[in-house]
């Protein structure tokens, strides 16, 4: 257990009740659900010294005076300098974390074991203000539906903020270049097939009325909210993994907040990931033609 300074700080000016140790006692409770996500991948962390209404800001290298429980290893930068990145592998890290005010843990899309092999496939679906999250469901479903054909299960997660993310977890045969290739080619084909409601390109101006594929997120350096994480929100929201069915019924990206993914934690019959860490499924040379050169 890690010694916890100001454990009665408030972090979300509108969920008063929810403070440093609050934190901490999720983290205890949701900790065999949410480490085999994030135990050995390089990290960010969301650090919200004041809570989260402002004066946030990302940390992913190591700095003196870490917290027990938060580890650091090198990785090389694209100029070859060898830099100390943050990473965890028990409840001592996510405890550390809190103890640093990171109310978001953000993970790379691979692990610290095999870094040039990524394992982590994300689609983050970006709805412009005007979209509704049925919209967005149904974006998931066609992402699904896409990478079903491609041999590929998928899984759902709610950002806790304003969209989803579409996961599929692959065996580690791809390299960075063939796997990024990969992300763009599957978002291009569905922004192609239908303009009217996607679009894959970062310009602002293209999303508007669209969901925007933010595919980048498989870029090597790149992350995306881990399950499980609480966010930096208005209020207490979390990531939240959820079964397709579930989504069905879910109105809305933030409809989870702590107390409730506790509850829900607590009483679960099924895993809604079910599956997810026993599939060993990969891109086949077939998968990857399909979306070549899209
Ligand atoms: P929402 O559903 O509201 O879009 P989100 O988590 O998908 O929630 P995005 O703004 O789409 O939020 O960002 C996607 C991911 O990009 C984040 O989860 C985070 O991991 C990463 N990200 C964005 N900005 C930064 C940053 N400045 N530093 C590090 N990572 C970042
Ligand atoms: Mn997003
Ligand atoms: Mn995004």
């Amino acid at each position: 257990m890690i010694r916890l300074t100001n454990p009665d700080k408030p972090l979300y000016p509108a969920a008063l009740h929810v403070t440093k140790q609050r934190l901490v006692d999720y983290w205890r409770r949701v900790a065999p659900f949410a480490l085999p996500h994030i135990a050995g991948r390089p990290l960010s962390l969301l650090r919200c010294p004041n809570g989260a209404a402002h004066g946030c800001f990302f940390q992913r290298h190591h700095r003196r005076g870490l917290p027990a429980g938060l580890k650091a290893a090198p990785i090389a930068g694209s100029d070859g300098e060898r830099e100390e990145f943050l990473f965890l592998d028990d409840l001592s890290g996510l405890e550390g974390a809190a103890q640093m005010d990171a109310l978001e843990l953000h993970i790379w899309g691979v692990r610290f074991d095999a870094l040039e092999r990524p394992d982590r496939l994300v689609f983050d679906l970006d709805p412009d203000p005007s979209v509704t999250f049925e919209e967005v469901k149904r974006a998931a479903r066609d992402f699904r539906a896409l990478l079903e054909a491609a041999g590929l299960a998928s899984f759902a997660l709610l950002t806790g903020g304003k969209g989803l993310h579409v996961v599929a977890p692959l065996d580690d045969a791809l390299d960075w270049p063939t796997f990024t290739g990969f992300a763009r080619g599957v978002a291009s084909r569905l922004a192609a097939d239908d303009p009217a409601r996607f679009t894959a390109m970062a310009t602002k101006a293209r999303r508007h009325g669209r969901i925007y594929i933010d595919y980048r997120r498989n870029d090597r350096g790149a992350s995306a909210v881990a399950p499980f994480s609480p966010r930096a929100r208005e209020t207490p929201s979390v990531a939240t993994p959820v079964s397709w069915d579930e989504l069905g019924r879910i109105e809305r990206a933030d409809a989870y907040c702590l107390d409730k993914v506790e509850r829900r934690l607590a009483a679960l019959r099924a895993d809604p990931w079910a599956g997810y860490f026993d599939l060993r499924q990969g891109v086949s040379p077939a998968a990857l033609r399909m979306f070549a050169g899209t």
